[in-house]
């Protein structure tokens, strides 16, 4: 069964947001927009398809109810990616999230988070938080305690199509200056580690020093991540990462191209740059799809760029 579901994202205000994710076509609630959730079937921000046949229908009452779109028998229990764009005109906290087994005992039986960064754009100048330089976790700790996130934290400069992977445990932060799409698994589980001293609504946001404690990882090992890319006629495929939860590509399509391969599972589609055509449906900035499972492969055609996820 070939079918593309268009989804209807839900854009979220935050303190550090800004108004660039208008940039994306999206309708903004403020001058704050940090967040559009653009493939969530998370229960307070669930997207709604857009157009078609399920009209209307939310994406977990989709997943649950109609399983053979997603891939019948295979699938899980819940809808289990969240792909996001984030519009970071401050920075972001610093935070690490638990993993599966973690969340699941402290966390009412909630997912981890895995997750991993594709930056559309970076200021000049602009750097991410990856990692910390603590060796040992006493020395960790003592740094926490002493207030030196300065020195403890590891900030790498970032560039547009870098990319990322943020395992959990994990110290990190998107910073000023930089649009990222997330990939990640359906959580929202995240302990904050520093905020900078900073107010909302002249409060300080609540830190989780000691459950960060407990699940950051020490000493911090980076990732490497080496992308590895298929050429076609008309279009460019390469494949960034490959973890239990998720493999994210990026689908380059410049011209006609008969025949871009889709294996097994439904996939995800997240279009950040162009306009275009799949299969004679029309894609353009800013659209987020789901490319139903068994789907095959689909016939390109236009100029466009676009992240694309499968479990
Ligand atoms: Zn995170």
């Amino acid at each position: 069964m070939k079918k593309i579901l268009y989804l209807q994202p839900v854009l979220q205000e935050r303190l550090w947001g800004g108004n660039r994710l208008a940039e994306y076509r999206y309708d903004l609630p403020s001058d704050h927009t940090g967040e559009c959730w653009g493939v969530s079937a998370y229960p307070s921000s669930c997207c709604t398809v857009r157009g078609g046949i399920y009209d209307g229908r939310r994406l977990d009452e989709l997943w649950k109810n109609e399983p053979e779109l997603f891939g019948g028998e295979e699938i899980t229990e819940d809808f289990p990616l969240l792909i996001k764009i984030i519009d970071a005109q401050e920075d972001l906290s610093i935070q690490v999230h638990p993993d599966d087994e973690y969340a699941k005992e402290h966390e009412n039986g909630a997912c981890g988070k895995t997750e991993c960064w594709y930056v559309l754009d970076a200021a000049e100048g602009a750097t991410i938080v990856i990692g910390h330089h603590a060796k040992t976790k006493e020395e960790l700790e003592e740094m926490i305690r002493d207030g030196k996130f300065r020195e403890l934290i590891r900030e790498i400069p970032v560039k547009a199509g870098d990319f990322f992977q943020i395992e959990p445990g994990t110290v990190h932060a998107i910073k000023a200056g930089t649009l990222v799409l997330e990939t990640q698994e359906s959580s929202d589980v995240t302990y904050r580690l520093y905020d900078y001293d900073r107010l909302q609504n002249g409060k300080k946001r609540p830190l989780h020093i000691e459950k960060s404690l407990d699940v950051i990882r020490t000493p911090f090992e980076p990732k490497e991540i080496r992308p590895v890319t298929c050429s076609m006629k008309g279009a460019k495929l390469t494949k960034y990462f490959d973890c239990r939860f998720y493999t994210v590509y990026k689908l380059e399509v410049d011209g006609t191209a008969e025949a871009v391969p889709l294996s097994g599972m439904f996939h995800t589609m997240s279009v950040i740059e162009g306009e275009g055509y799949i299969d004679g449906c029309r894609v353009e900035k800013g659209d987020h799809l789901i490319l139903t499972a068994g789907y095959g492969s689909m016939k390109t055609w236009g100029r466009f760029t676009a992240i694309v996820a499968r479990v």
